[in-house]
């Protein structure tokens, strides 16, 4: 039997008493639903891959196959989802210890443009074989950083990764510049674009704009939440602008680094 006394006196305090009870459970409840919510998402997106390998394996077994082009075809159905459950598994489990708070950063003073510069290198391949130009404007003496080089080359690699996908033909541009304490990188595509009534929910995990197309990329979802905790975690913010059947714009900002940041 627990003894609690609530100092309350006045009308007010208690309706203030009262007030604070009820955001208190409606946060609760909020907790509660986005639990749900986020398990059912889960078992959703791994439910998916694991009925084809299943369906495509018990074809195997069974010798319910054409000829060896469909064997062959089956093989490669079951190889690339179990490729992006390992994805899947690797993604969640990175963003389950980004939001923890204690999530390992090794921050240094960096370069945004060397960033830049090495995911560029890794999806100079891919764009040009979409026949997508890459241009990078950097401006000189842009101050460093107070970031972990690699978590950081992580975020542009996956903006990129996106503006690659989501993008055909056209141009991918990344601007680096300072103004106001700021380092600003901007990262925009001439792609296909996002309906407004979206970009509310592009940096959700497992939020797609069209499930389907999104999943026939090979994306997992949580691309951008990713990208949205990772920018966070180095002080940074992000904001996106998109036009549809123009392109977007992802827009990061980071302090500057200031003297014994290092
Ligand atoms: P995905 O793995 O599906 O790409 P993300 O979290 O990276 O997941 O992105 C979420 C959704 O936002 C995508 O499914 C896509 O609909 C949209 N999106 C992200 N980047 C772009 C872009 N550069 N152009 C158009 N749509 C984009």
């Amino acid at each position: 039997n627990l003894d609690v006394k609530v100092p309350v006196t006045t009308r007010d305090e208690l309706g203030s008493l009262s007030q604070s009870m009820n955001e208190l459970a409606h946060d609760l409840k909020r907790y509660r639903i986005n639990k749900q919510e986020f398990f059912s998402n889960v078992s959703h997106e791994f439910r998916t891959p694991l009925s084809y390998i299943q369906g495509y394996s018990d074809a195997l077994k069974k010798g319910f196959y054409k000829d060896d082009k469909e064997h062959q075809r089956f093989i490669e159905i079951i190889n690339d989802e179990s490729h992006r459950m390992n994805r899947l598994i690797n993604d969640l489990f990175e963003l389950s210890r980004m939001e923890e708070e204690r999530f390992p950063l090794e921050l240094e003073l960096v370069e945004v443009e060397n960033a830049v510069n090495s995911a560029v290198a890794k999806i100079e391949a891919t764009a040009k074989e979409k026949d997508i130009r890459l241009i990078v404007k950097c401006d000189s003496d842009i101050p460093h950083i107070a970031a972990d080089a690699f978590r950081l080359e992580q975020i542009f690699t996956n903006l990129l990764q996106n503006a690659v996908r989501y993008t055909e033909k056209g141009q991918i541009l990344v601007e680096v510049n300072a103004e106001h304490g700021k380092v600003k990188a901007i990262v925009s595509d001439t792609g296909k674009g996002i309906n407004t009534e979206y970009l509310p929910h592009i940096f959700d995990r497992f939020y797609r704009v069209e499930k389907s197309r999104a999943r026939d990329h090979g994306g997992t979802g949580l691309g951008l939440a990713i990208v949205k905790q990772l920018t966070e975690l180095q002080y940074g913010s992000i904001e996106v602008e998109s036009q549809f059947g123009k392109g977007t714009k992802f827009i990061l900002s980071f302090p500057e680094a200031k003297e014994g940041d290092e």
